[in-house]
């Protein structure tokens, strides 16, 4: 499997398309978030990642950051089953609470026609804390992150090859669910700011932690690959080695700092796009 990350960036990021990315399994991909609007569309684009080719969707919570380019995919397929060229159903999986968001906002602001596919081929899965789910032959297991803010979801995926894959979303890993990223192989999770800027970002006061936080708890629990995003940076070209360089000595194990665009194979080897 690999990762394809769309979007590295925060809620207020500009020169990054928001957190969202792609998990690629032979010609099929699930989608994990949508970003803030329909830049998803060009980021699809970019990577490659045709519409039709991605009946599984994952969203964190309901922040507008996460869910309205879902708005826009949503919009996109279903012009696509009425033109005939996307003909299978597609599954979007979320907490109860933001599959009802997705269906009040899709249906508020895209035309009937389009909407009526919801609850119908275009499908809204409400998913349970810790609740098992098969998507690409693959057992994902959905888990409530503990969210100081609205409820969220992550993720934990062990694949058939044995390689264990976590994602937090955008919320600093909660206790409660260190059992799920002991040992793991990959973890995504947020870094909102460096600890040299934390005094200027404010990291805490918004229910996020520094990178530094992220790879001293990563090094705790073991973790052999560390990928970081949604993160509050403007700088396009040195973010990645400002972060390598101020957080390698607090995590043993290979950190990553993707730029949209870029993948990781669940093998380790990072492509940039
Ligand atoms: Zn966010």
């Amino acid at each position: 499997m690999e990762l394809m990350m769309l979007g590295t960036g925060s809620a207020s990021s500009i020169q990054f398309y928001n957190a969202c990315f792609a998990l690629k399994k032979n010609q099929e991909y699930m989608l994990v978030d949508g970003g803030g609007g329909i830049h998803i569309l060009e980021q699809l684009r970019k990577a490659e990642i045709p519409p039709s080719s991605i009946h599984n969707i994952f969203v964190t919570h309901n922040h507008i950051d996460h869910i309205i380019g879902i708005i826009w995919l949503i919009r996109k397929i279903a012009l696509a089953m009425m033109s005939g060229e996307y003909k299978e159903d597609v599954h979007i999986y979320a907490s109860s609470i933001t599959t009802d968001a997705i269906r009040t906002i899709a249906k508020l602001i895209l035309n009937k026609r389009q909407s009526d596919y919801l609850d119908d081929k275009i499908q809204l899965i409400s998913v349970e804390n810790r609740e098992q789910v098969s998507i690409l032959g693959e057992n994902f297991i959905f888990y409530d992150v503990y969210a100081k803010k609205e409820v969220q979801y992550g993720f934990y995926l062990k694949t058939l090859s044995g390689q264990i894959l976590v994602c937090n979303g955008d919320e600093p890993l909660d206790e409660k669910n260190y059992d799920l990223v002991e040992n793991a192989d990959f973890l995504i999770h947020e870094a909102f700011c460096l600890d040299s800027e934390k005094d200027v970002k404010r990291p805490y006061e918004k229910g996020h932690i520094t990178a530094k936080d992220v790879c001293e708890m990563a090094t705790k629990l073991n973790v052999k690959n560390l990928i970081l995003y949604h993160i509050k940076d403007e700088d396009l070209n040195h973010r990645e080695d400002r972060y390598l360089q101020e957080n390698k000595p607090y995590f043993s194990g290979n950190l990553y700092v993707p730029n949209d665009l870029d993948s990781i194979s669940l093998e380790c080897k990072v492509k940039t796009k």
